[in-house]
């Protein structure tokens, strides 16, 4: 069957890498979390000294971005992501509230996303990808036959995220969650460089009160209608 790209834009914490690993799985496709990606350079950045949640050196970080180096590793049997900066795998780290409350500020850094996005579009070349995101369907894959955009609602939100830490063992409050949801989502679609915005072409899924099963049923029937 010929083989589509699938585009995954939205929220935090709106279910998107669920969903993606979901169709990943069924239909056999690569999984890329672009998330990930803008997650380890992050990490970088703070373990340089060069981004904190205070201030960002972005001419600092520019000039480093030559000695970043990311992998990413999925595994479709566990549905697992594994993400290697410079060699080390930083997969637990990325996912820190130290991470996620600079991440945002790190991403509207144009050679940032310049460089991601090469990355990302190289790994997409092929199709039969899925990948996840805030610009995919906007800035990485423009022509993606399936771009769907994700929504749920701020409170649905809070409570995935923070159980997801919670199982974790990560010593966080809902409210904490709640406020660095509230402030990315507002970074990510005011910043000039790809901000989030639905592409006019998308289909929106509101994912507040579907199950898990529902919500791949759905987007089946959208791959469904594009494979034909
Ligand atoms: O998807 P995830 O929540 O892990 O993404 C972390 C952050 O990375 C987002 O809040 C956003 O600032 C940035 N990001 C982005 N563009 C993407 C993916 C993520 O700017 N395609």
């Amino acid at each position: 069957m010929h083989k589509i790209t699938i585009a995954i834009d939205g929220y935090s914490s709106c279910g998107k890498s669920t969903l993606a690993k979901q169709l990943a799985t069924e239909l056999n496709y690569t999984y890329v979390d672009s998330g990930a990606m803008y997650r380890a350079i992050t990490l970088f950045a703070i373990e340089y000294g060069l981004a904190s949640k205070e201030s960002v050196n972005a001419e600092g970080l520019i000039d480093q971005l030559g000695n970043v180096n990311i992998d990413l590793q999925y595994n479709s049997e566990t549905q697992s992501v594994t993400t290697f900066l410079n060699g080390k795998n930083v997969e637990e780290e990325i996912r820190t509230m130290r991470v996620s409350e600079v991440v945002s500020f790190v991403s509207v850094i144009k050679e940032v996303r310049a460089k991601l996005r090469s990355m990302q579009q190289e790994l997409g070349k092929r199709g039969g990808v899925v990948m996840d995101g805030r610009d995919i369907g906007t800035a990485v894959f423009p022509h993606a036959e399936l771009k769907i955009f994700m929504t749920a609602s701020p409170d649905v939100r809070a409570k995935r995220r923070f159980d997801e830490l919670k199982a974790k063992g990560k010593e966080v409050s809902l409210e904490e969650v709640r406020k660095n949801l509230v402030s990315r989502d507002l970074e990510d679609t005011s910043r000039k460089e790809d901000p989030l915005i639905q592409a006019e072409d998308a289909v929106v899924l509101d994912n507040s009160d579907l199950t898990p099963e529902r919500q791949l049923q759905i987007a089946l029937g959208w791959v469904k209608e594009r494979v034909v």
